[in-house]
């Protein structure tokens, strides 16, 4: 049998059961995992300054030994090993208690390097261990740390390491290309890995990091991508041949000139749509960036070849608000539009699933009522769904498998960095808005102590008197909508009281009837309410450009990017406009939450902040984000070499001898060279 690295680690000597499993544990199952197990840490033994160290401070220091080492007992079981060890021109004692057998490692004239405890009045290093007893090797300067268990030790893990490179350091495939060996100057893997473990330097671990990140995250988009060519490839995706002049005609009729970013993704989109291929795509851009006018943009596109269009969002008052505006938009003889929610009536619900199935609704809106069953279309050709990160993985793909071969669009405000967005979806394309329509303001963020709320209230009634309207949000009570309400009702009637009859105050929460809630976003919309106290139902989406102020209580028990959403309510038109926050925050984390916010409006800033108070994970909201986990890239710090790594995996899968040039037989073995077989690639 011919010799490779993804053999057994029981192919090692002093491999046996015990440690094979114990290895497994760790999981270590071939020499490939064991190579690939990289330190976690490395013990730095370079020379210090004695001088520098303080007292009783743990310091590895490294210097030649001049005396031999003594052993001398005090009592019936205890032993001192004491000798003198000289750094630089200064001499020092080294004392090890009760490791008499440490004495045949300290060679006179050898040097070593020892860890321990310093004591700085005696110059006397209380020893805890030898390291870098390969004095004969050429790495002096670090010591690899592995996590271990209790049945492994570290010192095991780097012993058959040691090993596994004995036998079989000629089988480590080169798994990048040579080309990009040299277009990214990397060292082979071979040399990385053996740097890994054993680095002489620090520029050598520096350069060993580069390589093996880089070859850890071209598999991965390899993989990927080839999860996606493979979608695209299988089954013919409808191409939705719309009518251009039509199409452009259209955005012609459209109150006011697309963005440049607005444009691109447009084009970007409805290239997808004229394609023979499923549209698989992501739709990324700020709040308020107009997210929903390139929505409307594909829903045109697509009734006008005739085939019909779902467009899913997270709550009722969202739907309500998309309703409305598209019905703005659209010509109702040429786009024949429909509502569905939980709360439509069932002899309208009857009449809406009729027209549907008969093909007589081109685009349907609606809540999670549209997943239900039921709910069948006589030909879905283009599923949007709104503020995607709301919907939970079986949501969306319950509305997708509604179309067969539905093209799918996913819009989301959460500003996920964006090669972030394309690792986390990296079946997905990603489109992105990063430029807000011209004229907007900034918005001007303060944050104020409790204590001081009729400031606020004196600041929202100047703004009123200008004619603006205002958002206030109330007081969240964690697991307790019922004390959300009685929040939101207090500070209602209090509002009520102090602004008595010179502006009217509305009132909305999660506990009302839908047609209450209508009614109160519709009067707020037409200016007969000012200011709207609302519990947080108004997080997403909501579009009034009138309102210039958001008040948010206990604003530092929300996350930056849920602040940055409700922040982002006002804003959205030409006006100055502000966000107060109204917080006490008893830590430090929420009193940093609460300055970045009166520092930044941008997005992408606070999302890369969030990930950093909250680590990935909680922006994602569970593990089900599709976050790959990295040996040792990581996709925040590393993130030009991802994204590096997704054009060349996309350049190389797209290139016609993938499949036979010698070139990529290494990699084609990585990633499984089977999976490939059977695709069209050109
Ligand atoms: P979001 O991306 O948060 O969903 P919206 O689609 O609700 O944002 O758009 C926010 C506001 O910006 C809306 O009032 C919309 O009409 C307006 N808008 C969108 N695109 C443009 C544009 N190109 N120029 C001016 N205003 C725009
Ligand atoms: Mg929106």
């Amino acid at each position: 049998m011919t010799k490779t690295i993804y053999d057994s680690v029981s192919t090692l000597p002093y491999v046996g059961e015990k440690r094979l499993e114990a290895l497994h544990q760790l999981g270590i199952h071939t020499i490939f995992d064991l190579l690939s197990h990289y330190p976690t840490r490395y013990e730095d033994i370079q020379e210090k300054d004695l001088l520098e160290i303080g007292d009783q401070e743990k310091v590895t220091l490294k210097g030649n030994v001049v005396s031999e080492a003594v052993v001398s007992r005090f009592g019936p079981k205890k032993n001192r090993l004491s000798f003198r060890l000289i750094i630089d021109h200064a001499v020092i004692s080294v004392t090890f208690f009760n490791q008499p057998y440490l004495k045949n490692k300290i060679v006179t004239g050898e040097e070593i390097a020892v860890f321990g405890k310093w004591d700085a009045k005696r110059k006397i290093l209380t020893g805890i261990k030898i390291l870098g007893s390969r004095s004969d090797s050429e790495n002096g300067d670090f010591e690899s740390v592995y996590s271990a268990n209790k049945a492994i030790k570290q010192s095991t893990i780097l012993k058959l390491i040691t090993e596994a490179f004995k036998y079989y350091e000629d089988y480590i495939p080169e798994v990048v290309p040579p080309e990009l060996r040299i277009k990214y100057r990397l060292i082979s893997h071979h040399d990385a890995i053996y740097a890994m473990h054993f680095p002489a330097s620090e520029e050598q671990k520096k350069q060993a990091r580069r390589e093996v990140i880089f070859e850890e995250f071209l598999l991965y988009q390899m993989r990927m991508q080839i999860v996606r060519k493979k979608q695209k490839a299988m089954g013919k995706g409808n191409s939705l041949k719309y009518n251009v002049t039509d199409l452009r005609k259209f955005i012609e009729t459209l109150p006011f000139e697309l963005t440049k970013a607005q444009k691109r993704v447009v084009n970007e989109i409805c290239s997808d749509l004229r394609q023979p291929i499923h549209m698989h795509r992501l739709l990324q851009g700020d709040v308020g960036s107009g997210k929903t006018i390139v929505a409307a943009i594909a829903l045109y596109a697509a009734t006008n070849v005739g085939v019909q269009s779902a467009l899913m969002v997270p709550t009722e008052i969202l739907a309500e608000q998309h309703m409305e505006s598209l019905s703005e938009l659209f010509d109702p003889l040429e786009v024949r539009i429909a509502l569905l929610t939980g709360s439509t009536k069932t002899k309208d619900r009857r009449l809406i699933l009729e027209q549907l199935a008969n093909g007589e609704l081109d685009v349907l809106i609606g809540t999670h009522a549209l997943i239900q069953e039921g709910v069948s279309f006589s030909r879905l050709g283009l599923v949007i769904t709104d503020e995607q990160h709301r919907f939970g993985v079986n949501q969306r793909k319950l509305l997708r498998d509604k179309g067969k071969d539905a093209d799918v669009l996913f819009m989301t405000a959460t500003p996920i960095p964006r090669t972030l967005a394309i690792t986390a979806y990296g079946e997905m394309d990603v489109s992105i808005i990063d430029e807000m329509p011209a004229g907007r303001i900034p918005i001007q963020t303060s944050w104020i102590k409790p204590q001081n709320f009729e400031r606020t209230l004196e600041f929202i009634e100047f703004q009123l008197r200008k004619g603006s309207q205002a958002y206030v949000i109330c007081p969240l009570i964690e697991e307790s909508e019922s004390m959300d309400v009685k929040n939101a009702t207090d500070i209602y009637e209090k509002l009520t009281a102090y602004y008595g009859g010179r502006f009217q105050v509305g009132l909305l929460h999660g506990k009302m009837k839908s047609r209450d809630k209508e009614s109160v976003m519709e009067n707020f919309k037409e200016k007969s309410l000012q200011v709207l106290v609302s519990t947080t139902v108004i997080e997403v989406g909501v579009n009034v450009p009138n309102a210039t102020t958001m008040v948010i209580y206990d604003a530092d028990r929300f996350g930056l990017s849920q602040l940055h959403q409700l922040r982002g309510r006002v804003g959205r038109g030409d006006k100055e406009s502000y966000c107060v926050l109204v917080a006490n925050p008893k830590t430090e984390n929420g009193m940093e939450r609460m300055k970045i916010m009166t520092e930044t409006t941008d997005g992408f800033l606070l999302s890369e902040k969030d990930l950093e108070l909250r680590g990935p994970g909680d922006l994602f909201g569970n593990k089900q984000s599709g976050l790959p986990n990295f040996k040792i890239g990581n996709i925040v710090d590393d993130f030009g070499a991802l994204e590096a790594a997704r054009q060349e995996a996309n350049n190389l899968i797209n290139q016609k001898d993938f499949l036979l040039n010698e070139l990529y037989q290494a990699l084609r073995e990585a990633i499984g060279f089977n999976e490939l077989e059977g695709l069209d690639f050109n």
